[in-house]
């Protein structure tokens, strides 16, 4: 094992020499690589397939009789509602359940405080400014969301514990421009890492300046285990309860990577009193979602244990292939004091950090070798990571032996814009 930076000028020459000649092999092999976003790959879709073949007349009546193929049923069937509170742990009547997509409901839900506002306070958008808290990096399409209203972005940095709580405690309790904070509470897009117990109690404890201040828990991978020892999260409605805070949180979550992106169900959870508020412009914005989709989820998977199942075989797929990854990162970069990456027990991502101001190098070398990234920089607000340094690795999507070869390319490409930066300080 070789750390770079006590290699001698000449040893650094040598290396950089054997890592282009390596490089340009595989340049001349005129890859097409894609690992830029967290897609299922087709077999986990595959396993999932029969959900389709659940017969059309099991899926007209819900349990109370009501007719799935025509109008009705705002936030969603009884038994859907059942389904996903035990998912998230929260009563029936604290779920609204959407459409296809979380993401969307998270739209929805922050348009909706721009233009109507929130209980009875000044819309957003009539107010003079607007921030949220991003912790980062984070998921590039929160961030998204805020660029496009027009919202301020504020980065605080993720710990290993979840976001960084000194700071999140003072910027809101000092700000009444701060309207929200975004979370990705378990195994976190892209860090993979779960909130503590702790930084869930602080959350719920947070005494915000703005009245309509609210925590966006996008619990987008809750149940998307890649180990047998799980992470645990503590439930955040419960904990804003007890803390006299119980309207202070949003959780949303899919199906979309149980069953299939932009086919699932998506679901929002929060008190029975933003419930209320929320489902009185719900109406005039729709008559109810796909309740015929709905019920295909329940029918498939009943129960909670049944989605637990499911996702077992789901890590059966990802595991093998996240373990590759993380084999190949230590193969190639471990002990040269060049990277550092996580290994989560869950969800999609691996984020790795090269040294400062580097990232951009990479993504750049590794796309004229033909793999593709998520952008450097697109997991901080404004796409600009202030030390250039993180980078996103989505291993899921492509086939195992693709994977392998644009990980090793990808690594190949940090040791020599690593090599070349050290030669440069040298
Ligand atoms: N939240 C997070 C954290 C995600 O990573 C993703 C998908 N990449 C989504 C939401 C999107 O979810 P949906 O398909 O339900 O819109």
């Amino acid at each position: 094992m070789i750390y770079y930076e006590t290699l001698s000028k000449d040893e650094l020459k040598n290396e950089i020499e054997a890592l282009e000649n390596r490089y340009n092999a595989f340049k001349g092999q005129k890859l097409k690589l894609d690992m830029t976003r967290g897609k299922p790959c087709s077999d986990q879709l595959d396993i999932c397939m029969d959900m389709l073949d659940i017969p059309a007349k099991d899926l007209r009546r819900s349990a109370d009789g009501t007719d799935c193929l025509n109008y009705g049923v705002l936030d969603g069937l009884p038994e859907a509602k059942a389904l996903f509170a035990e998912m998230l742990e929260v009563d029936a009547n604290e779920i609204i359940i959407g459409g296809n997509s979380s993401l969307n409901l998270m739209y929805d839900t922050v348009a909706r405080a721009m233009s109507l506002g929130i209980t009875g306070e000044i819309p957003w958008s009539k107010q003079e400014k607007v921030k949220f808290i991003c912790p980062s990096p984070g998921y590039d399409r929160h961030f998204a969301i805020c660029e496009l209203f027009g919202i301020e972005m504020i980065t605080v940095d993720m710990r290993q514990d979840g976001p960084d709580m000194d700071t999140v405690e003072k910027l809101v309790a000092g700000d009444e421009a701060i309207k929200g904070i975004w979370c990705v509470p378990k195994y976190s897009n892209p860090d993979g890492i779960t909130y503590s117990d702790e930084v869930v109690d602080r959350f719920a404890a947070l005494r915000p300046k703005a009245k309509d201040f609210r925590i966006f828990w996008d619990n987008a991978y809750c149940v998307h285990h890649l180990s047998d020892k799980p992470d645990m999260l503590k439930n955040i409605l419960t904990a804003c309860k007890k803390a006299g805070n119980e309207n202070m949180v949003y959780m949303f979550a899919s199906t979309s990577k149980i069953s299939f992106p932009g086919a699932g169900v998506a679901v929002m959870a929060s008190s029975t009193g933003n419930i209320s508020s929320i489902k009185k412009s719900l109406t005039i914005q729709t008559i109810g979602h796909d309740k015929i989709n709905q019920l295909r989820h329940v029918k498939y998977f009943r129960n909670l244990e049944g989605i637990t199942l499911h996702m077992k075989k789901h890590a059966g797929i990802l595991k093998p292939k996240f373990d590759m990854v993380l084999e190949i990162l230590e193969e190639e970069l471990g002990g040269k004091g060049i990277a550092s990456w996580n290994k989560p027990n869950g969800g999609y991502f691996i984020s790795l950090n090269t040294l400062d101001n580097c990232a951009k190098e990479v993504a750049k070398l590794a796309q004229e070798a033909g793999v593709a990234l998520t952008k450097a920089g697109a997991t901080y607000p404004y796409g600009k990571d202030p030390l250039d340094k993180n980078i996103r690795i989505a291993p899921t999507m492509p086939p195992v032996e693709e994977l392998k070869k644009a990980i090793e390319i990808f690594a190949i490409c940090i040791q020599l814009v690593s090599a070349k930066k050290i030669m440069e300080i040298a």
